[in-house]
């Protein structure tokens, strides 16, 4: 993931993160993202039932046979444990949110991580202020934004290769005709203040076209995206005929709907066309030199 939004920072422009729940929604995500010349990062979240080990594995195939750089990255892991079985299973990043601790001690367990991580080529993300929860806007927006000095002082002192940022958005579906509002100076400033640090952006869903196209310009590199994906996919098989055999259909309208939302998200961040042939990371274990004064 580090490669993927270095990238996308020297170039300006954000890559879509996809919430995967299933196998399909994988294949899926790549295939838009092949078809569009994109690079993507599958995100899974364990607010779902996954089997860890194995979905691990089987995203860690995909992505290998893809010809696009796709990155796997275990979304909000909030336990050590849980951070070690995702790497264990093969994601290639992960993201240690310990956003609702104090600092430092959100400092101490990302640090942890990291050191771990890091250690076997796997990148890691952090988040600091919080983004909370659409359903709880009202309260939950100015709660916590992030700071832009304090932001530097955290990446100086975790070593982490992005870091999530609360300016404005929230998780999940807002209320009824609420939108979030951005705060785009405090985004100018952290980009700044951070010398010009991979930035990413946690509940893309709700927001205007306008507002995310903005945000990738102005230094975000990856906005997660669940809600919206889903909502397309849940729209495609209400709006079809499923009667009789139409029922056969529901894996190709969960395709259709979810994809064409990633396709729009690749377009609106500018991601289309970004993409590059890949080398695959390997972290060679050192060798130890063997002389006559060696203590093994
Ligand atoms: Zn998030």
């Amino acid at each position: 993931m580090k490669e993927i939004l270095e990238h996308a920072n020297e170039e300006n422009y954000a890559v879509p993160a996809p919430v995967t729940q299933t196998e399909l929604n994988a294949r899926t995500a790549i295939k838009c993202a092949e078809e569009m010349n994109s690079p993507i990062i599958l995100l899974i979240p364990l607010i779902f039932d996954y089997d860890v080990d194995l979905f691990g594995r089987y995203l860690k195939s995909l992505a290998e046979k893809a010809t696009v750089p796709v990155a796997v990255n275990h979304d909000h892991g909030s336990d050590f444990e849980s951070a070690v079985s995702c790497i264990r299973a093969g994601v290639s990043s992960i993201m240690t949110d310990r956003s609702q601790l104090p600092y430092e001690e959100n400092v101490a367990q990302v640090k942890e991580l990291v050191k771990v991580a890091h250690a076997v080529g796997v990148s890691v993300e952090a988040e600091l202020g919080h983004v909370g929860m659409a359903n709880n806007y009202s309260e939950d927006r100015d709660a916590a934004l992030t700071e832009p000095e304090l932001a530097k002082k955290f990446i100086d002192e975790t070593g982490i290769d992005c870091l999530a940022v609360a300016i404005g958005t929230a998780h999940g579906a807002y209320n009824k005709g609420q939108e979030p509002y951005l705060d785009f100076d405090r985004l100018v400033e952290i980009k700044k203040a951070t010398n010009n640090f991979p930035l990413v952006l946690h509940g893309g869903s709700g927001t205007s076209d306008e507002g995310l196209a903005k945000v990738a310009k102005l230094g975000i590199n990856k906005v997660n995206i669940g809600c919206d994906l889903f909502t397309s996919a849940i729209s495609a098989i209400k709006n079809a005929d499923t009667e009789g055999n139409g029922a056969y259909a529901l894996t190709n309208l969960i395709e259709k709907g979810y994809g064409d939302r990633v396709k729009h998200f690749i377009r609106v961040l500018d991601s289309e066309n970004r993409a590059w042939k890949t080398e695959k990371q390997y972290v060679k274990p050192k060798k130890i030199e063997l002389t006559k004064n060696t203590v093994l």
